[in-house]
């Protein structure tokens, strides 16, 4: 892989499904258009911006595996996306012509799994994982079922979301022979839960592939309390539950995508004076620069000074997060 850029940015694509499901073409206006349509703001990258906001690049153990926590790891088995995220937070990778895993690295891959035994948790992710075709998604299953047959697969994707009618019977079939694999999808406005989107989901879990959402809380698409509790209420209508939801990274170009911290707990604490906590996902953040994901909350948040806020991990280290407050935000 690449060193980070800083500035790596995102090629334009989507489906005409998802195209279909905005209301206008006007980023500005729409919670789908913003998610599809690029805008100027892109090209603003702050100096605490990064193409891998996360740091995948400092816990490579093999080409295409992100060894982070303890045992569970994440593998890149392509960079192709059916639609991409303005929001992406893996600017390095995604889109940017390294492709699908080569036999080589998935094989030099499932070495890396093999040395290391703790590991009993596969991500698989990218990119888009169902964009790969049938077989070589078989291919991948088998392969780590090779290595550890007792493997956790957990498959992440927008497929469902963005391109429902790739939730194929056969797919779905393929995907059921793997015990223990769970699907994780990133739902971030209610109106993203369409007929289509049921049908696929149905499928899904009636293969026995249970469902979690990763919603990310991104500006003027879903940083509002009705509209959050919307989608949640809708996803477990669907039988999917909400898992996390994610503070924007510091991904490079996104400012425009992020709220305050502040408005975020307030949200959170909104919702769960209103909804089922079934309903409730965890309101989390990772860490600038490899610091891993927490949870976000009145006592991970330590303290806000003017520009920062100063956040603390489980092992009670600090980092700071930037305070990005703007006019009519609380
Ligand atoms: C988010 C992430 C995981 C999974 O974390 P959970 O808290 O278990 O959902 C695993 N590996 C990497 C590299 C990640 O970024």
């Amino acid at each position: 892989m690449e060193p980070a850029r800083s500035s790596a940015s995102i090629p334009y694509g989507t489906t005409a499904y998802y195209a279909g499901l905005a209301a206008s073409d006007d980023p500005n206006q729409d919670p789908i258009a913003a998610q599809i349509y690029p805008r100027p703001q892109e090209h603003s990258i702050l100096p605490y911006e990064s193409s891998d906001p996360i740091a995948d690049q400092q816990y490579l153990i093999a080409e295409r595996l992100i060894h982070h926590y303890h045992d569970r790891a994440l593998m890149l088995v392509n960079d192709r996306c059916a639609t991409y995220c303005r929001h992406c937070f893996r600017r390095h990778f995604t889109g940017n012509d390294s492709g699908r895993i080569t036999p080589a690295q998935l094989s030099a891959a499932c070495d890396a799994l093999a040395s290391r035994p703790q590991i009993n948790e596969i991500l698989l992710s990218g990119g888009d994982p169902l964009m790969l075709g049938d077989d070589e998604l078989e291919r991948i299953l088998r392969a780590l079922r090779e290595v550890n047959p007792d493997y956790i697969i957990r498959i992440a994707t927008r497929i469902p979301i963005v391109l429902p009618r790739r939730i194929t019977e056969r797919l779905t079939r393929l995907l059921a022979i793997q015990p223990g694999l769970w699907m994780v999808i990133q739902a971030n406005h209610p109106r993203e839960l369409t007929p289509e989107f049921s049908t696929a989901v149905a499928r899904i879990r009636q293969s026995g592939i249970p469902l979690l959402n990763q919603a990310v809380l991104l500006r003027g698409v879903n940083d509002d309390a009705v509209v959050l509790e919307e989608l949640f209420k809708g996803l477990l209508r669907n039988g999917v539950k909400p898992y996390y939801l994610f503070q924007g990274d510091l991904a490079s170009g996104t400012r425009h995508f992020r709220t305050s911290i502040e408005h975020g707990l307030q949200l959170m604490d909104t919702l769960r004076s209103r909804i089922s906590g079934m309903a409730l996902p965890v309101y989390a953040v990772d860490l600038p620069g490899g610091g891993g994901k927490i949870p976000l909350n009145r006592e991970t948040l330590v303290r806000t000074e003017k520009n920062w806020y100063v956040l603390q991990d489980l092992a009670g280290n600090h980092y700071r997060y930037p305070r990005e407050i703007q006019k009519g935000e609380t």
